[in-house]
């Protein structure tokens, strides 16, 4: 059985470890997955799945799987500034076979890629299990110690997200690209509507993120880094009055939040590795790169690691071939989409959340760009192709066992 003695283990059953799990049994190599949690439950979690996801599923043969899931479908993006609603992407006109956002809860989406690889016998996934060190033979990753036991592998990929424990253990060197902001998540109640109606709420000293997700919306509420304690101390009743003051639409809604328990702390976090792999192990997914919420791209990088891991080690691994010299090659690829990514998300951050969630900038009415993009519905598809289909984004090149 692949668990006794995998080629390849995986620690951290998300979005990178979970679709690497996939594409390498896929290709014949034995491959053990192992996750500290014992489902995929768990709420507040990225839910958004980009066109170049999807685009990954139909060349797998697997989007009508996928969809076949609970998701509602956002096809364009608007946002609510200055009190005005302006169109920002339109995905409708997206080249692939899926011109949508589909949102999706984490789960359901792991859930699939877990039935996905089960179909490889040589797929194996292990739940409440817990990587708490690497195995070594000289300076080189051997192995791991899962729930106490060693694992010897050929390969260790660390897909264990943005605190992961097997970089630091490697040593890897992290570079701290700072993120001024925090963010508060909860769930207010919503009325079903025939459209997605996902958008973002830009007013004075305020911002709001707002994901449509039929009859809820999944809101995140961003601030000053370090402000959360300041923000619960001063208590619900200004918290609410502050959501339903950005988002008037939402103030017959506010009074659902009761207890700061409803209310989930997400620290942002924006950094990377400058070295993503030592011999016997590669880091991929939030493990390499820890990405801001802006954008809702998170998932979709971590899983275009995966693919490009896949498509550029599973095949000499699946001919019994060494791949410690080809590990480079997946920071190489992978390294140019992350640094513009996180670029963009720090531009984000310092000129747009600095202005107004630092600086209380009184916002009045939308910038000029965006008021052109009113005038000019076709520049909307430019943000939908950067967002949806991202920068160098993978095709499924690895081998089928
Ligand atoms: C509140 C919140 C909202 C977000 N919203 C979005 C969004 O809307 N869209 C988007 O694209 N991205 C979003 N993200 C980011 C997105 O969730 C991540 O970028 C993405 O999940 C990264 O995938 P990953 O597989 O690299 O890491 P993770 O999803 O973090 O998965 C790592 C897995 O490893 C497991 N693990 C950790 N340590 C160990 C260990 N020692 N042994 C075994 N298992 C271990 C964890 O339990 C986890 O299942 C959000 C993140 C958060 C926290």
């Amino acid at each position: 059985m692949a668990e006794e003695n995998p080629d390849l283990l995986i620690c951290g059953g998300g979005p990178a470890g979970m679709m690497a799990g996939l594409l390498f049994a896929r290709a014949g190599v034995k491959t053990l997955v192992v996750e500290k949690h014992g489902d995929f439950l768990r709420d507040f979690r990225g839910d958004t799945v980009h066109p170049s996801t999807l685009e990954l599923f139909h060349e797998l043969g697997a989007l009508d799987e996928l969809l076949s899931r609970p998701h509602d479908k956002a096809v364009q993006l608007t946002g609510i500034i200055g009190g005005e609603r302006m169109r920002i992407a339109d995905f409708g006109h997206l080249p692939g076979p899926a011109r949508f956002i589909a949102l999706m809860p984490q789960w359901d989406f792991l859930d699939c890629v877990a039935d996905l690889a089960r179909a490889s016998p040589a797929f194996t996934l292990r739940m409440n299990a817990e990587a708490s060190d690497l195995l070594w033979d000289g300076d080189r990753v051997a192995g791991a110690i899962c729930n106490g036991r060693p694992v010897r592998a050929k390969l260790v990929i660390a897909a264990d997200g943005r605190r992961s424990l097997l970089r630091a253990r490697a040593s890897l060197p992290l570079e701290d690209l700072g993120a001024p902001i925090d963010v508060f998540w909860f769930r207010l109640s919503k009325d079903r509507t025939p459209d997605n109606r996902s958008t973002g709420v830009i007013a004075t000293g305020r911002l709001l993120a707002l994901l449509d997700r039929g009859d809820y919306w999944q809101c995140a509420y961003v601030f000053a880094k370090g402000m959360a304690d300041a923000i619960r101390d001063r208590g619900l009743d200004p918290f609410r009055a502050d959501v339903a003051a950005a988002a008037p639409f939402l103030a017959d809604r506010v009074g659902e939040l009761q207890s700061w328990d409803q209310v989930k702390l997400l620290t942002v976090e924006l950094d990377r590795l400058t070295t993503w792999h030592r011999p016997g192990l590669l880091a991929i997914g939030d493990a390499a790169h820890a990405m801001s919420p802006i954008g809702g791209v998170g998932i979709n990088l971590a899983i275009q690691d995966a693919v490009a891991a896949a498509n550029l080690l599973a095949g000499p691994m699946a001919d019994g071939s060494e791949v410690d010299d080809l590990l480079w090659r997946v920071q190489r690829r992978r390294m140019l989409p992350t640094r513009i990514v996180q670029a963009v998300q720090r531009a984000a951050q310092n000129r747009i959340i600095d202005r107004v969630v630092l600086k209380n900038v009184p916002i009045t009415r939308p910038p000029a760009i965006l008021r052109l993009m009113q005038r000019f519905p076709i520049l909307q598809r430019i943000p939908a192709y950067l967002i949806g289909m991202g920068f160098r984004r993978e095709h499924v090149r690895s081998p089928v066992a």
